[in-house]
């Protein structure tokens, strides 16, 4: 099987406090023409969940776009884009959220409190072939919480999605990239087929459907960097990656021979 790339974006917007976690809407839009140039084809989780469950090989250079926390201007920036290239995608939502604004970002970095979609996007969205994923219900660090607490931000913000969108919602996102086992185990229990780690990688053959890997996209990627990062399977955008793998294979060889 050929590996599965996932790509995490989050904000899709001119306004770049953060480039971290914003992209702004024509780079976002070089990123799928790229893509799209070299041949990528794009999926959505429902190719893992065929994989793992009837044993369907994916396309080959199969990628699957992902936004993490449902803003505003995923639905305002990102999916005109989307839309112009067919291009099918996954956002995360946090689900009391909604229509709000993403309170936590104060606390959790410099960035400007953004705007959240209202769940009449989401569904616009959904009845138009986006696919929506939880990220609890409200943003929090599940590894700080009480077990009982988690459990409810998980199994809520499934029940709130698939409440207001009509529909099953089989993927979950964790938060800030945090889990333990128990965490995992609850996202199993809540019904998730699948969840998104923040751990960078591919999705091969011997995946683990509840960590999935995902390359983190910023707004500082160029297409280069963009490039670089899906060859070799890392957040690292360093001009460097290339030298230091190939520096690694060589010392790999030298130690066998
Ligand atoms: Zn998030």
């Amino acid at each position: 099987m050929s590996r599965i790339v996932i790509l995490m974006y989050h904000s899709i917007s001119l306004e770049q406090h953060d480039k971290r976690f914003s992209c702004n809407p024509a780079l976002f839009e070089q990123h799928m023409l790229f893509l799209k140039q070299q041949g990528f084809n794009f999926v959505s989780f429902n190719v893992i969940a065929d994989y793992l469950e009837h044993n369907i090989e994916p396309p080959e250079k199969s990628v699957i776009i992902t936004f993490d926390d449902g803003f505003e201007d995923n639905y305002t920036n990102a999916w005109p884009i989307l839309k112009e290239y067919e291009i099918p995608a996954t956002i995360f939502l946090v689900s009391h959220l909604m229509g709000k604004t993403g309170e936590w970002l104060k606390k959790a970095r410099s960035d400007n409190v953004k705007k959240m979609m209202s769940w009449a996007n989401a569904l616009e969205m959904a009845n138009s072939g986006i696919d929506f994923g939880g990220h609890t219900s409200t943003h929090v660090k599940l590894t700080d919480i009480g077990l009982n607490e988690a459990k409810q931000e998980i199994a809520g913000c499934k029940k709130t999605i698939e409440h207001h969108l009509g529909r099953e919602i089989d993927v979950f996102a964790y938060p800030y990239g945090l889990y333990s086992d128990d965490i995992i185990q609850s996202v199993a229990q809540a019904g998730f087929k699948m969840a998104c780690s923040t751990r960078p990688g591919f999705n091969s053959k011997v995946m683990d459907k509840l960590l999935l890997r995902r390359i983190e996209v910023s707004g500082t990627d160029s297409v280069t960097v963009l490039k670089r990062k899906i060859i070799f399977g890392t957040n690292e955008s360093s001009i460097m990656l290339p030298l230091k793998y190939y520096l690694s294979q060589i010392l790999k060889r030298l130690k066998l021979s």
